[in-house]
């Protein structure tokens, strides 16, 4: 089985280009930004090379197109600036989403910066119920795990569990297709769950997988993103390293990976690369490896 592999690259030049730098390292489904991922500034929506891109597409093969929301965004903050700025950076991430025809958006949804996860869950959800109701039907908004640092929303599934569910009752989000969320690997590891097989995990270890089946989070899981990490287990430390360099036993990622609900799903590498320059045909080759010896 053809299993839909691919990277974040660089957009540097215009997006059509993130498509060749893609296929070019072996990947065939793509994550890119929509602008520069440090600034608020973005590009404008009718700056992109949208015929190129769409062409390139179907030249290289490459499908489905995510794009991952600026680092800055910040759904938690309780500064008013920052959020207005971070709603509306992801209005625009999303309306982008709708214009290359893309499978959604990826967000880091930010840090409650030491007010807790109590204090700022009402906030994000209605944030995001906002931001739904405020762009295109055919836009998707992703919710990614975090490794926990620093406040980081979302280490913990079931604040994932929670906001699918408060989105669901605001707004039908959910039933819409408009709200998933995405799995990163080295964020789950840094968080404390084990990705290998649950049967075989000592009492007192959270299993990814197991968390996976109890809070019911298949069906609106769109992606994972294949990192290994740099830090160890439960380290709350947010460092990718190369695949197979980091410190994820190899055969748990392995399990992971060839689990049946997630054969299906696009695997998206966000990896230093060898030489520091982001994903490369190394990491996709060690990725296509670990699928091969599923
Ligand atoms: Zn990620
Ligand atoms: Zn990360």
């Amino acid at each position: 089985m053809t299993r839909n592999l691919g990277a974040h690259v660089s957009a540097a030049g215009g997006i059509d280009k993130a498509v060749e730098r893609v296929a070019a390292i072996g990947g065939n489904c793509l994550q890119l930004f929509s602008g520069s991922p440090r600034v608020w500034a973005k590009p404008g929506l009718d700056k992109y090379p949208l015929v190129k891109f769409f062409s390139n597409l179907e030249k290289y093969a490459i499908a489905p197109v995510f794009t991952h929301a600026l680092y800055l965004v910040n759904l938690a903050s309780d500064k008013p600036d920052n959020l207005r700025k971070s709603f509306d950076c992801l209005k625009y991430e999303l309306e982008f989403d709708s214009l290359v025809k893309g499978s959604g958006v990826i967000v880091h949804l930010g840090s409650h910066q030491g007010r807790g996860w109590a204090a700022s869950s009402e906030q994000i959800a209605e944030q995001i119920n906002l931001l739904l109701a405020a762009t295109p039907d055919d836009s998707t908004f992703l919710i990614e795990n975090s490794a926990g640092q620093k406040g980081k929303i979302a280490s913990d599934l079931h604040e994932v569990r929670w906001l699918l569910d408060q989105a669901e009752i605001a707004g039908k989000w959910v039933s819409k297709g408009r709200l998933g969320w995405c799995f990163d690997t080295c964020h789950a590891h840094a968080a404390g769950n084990k990705l290998g097989d649950p049967t075989k995990i000592g009492s007192g270890e959270k299993s990814a997988l197991a968390t996976l089946d109890e809070l019911d989070l298949w069906s609106t899981l769109r992606l994972v993103h294949v990192n290994d990490s740099k830090d160890p287990f439960a380290s709350g430390r947010d460092r990718h390293a190369n695949i197979g360099d980091g410190t994820i036993p190899p055969a748990d990622l392995q399990f992971f990976l060839d689990t049946k609900q997630v054969q299906k799903l696009s695997l998206i590498l966000e990896v230093p690369g060898i030489d520091g320059k982001g994903p490369d045909a190394e990491n996709i080759e060690r990725a296509k490896k670990l699928l091969d010896a599923c």
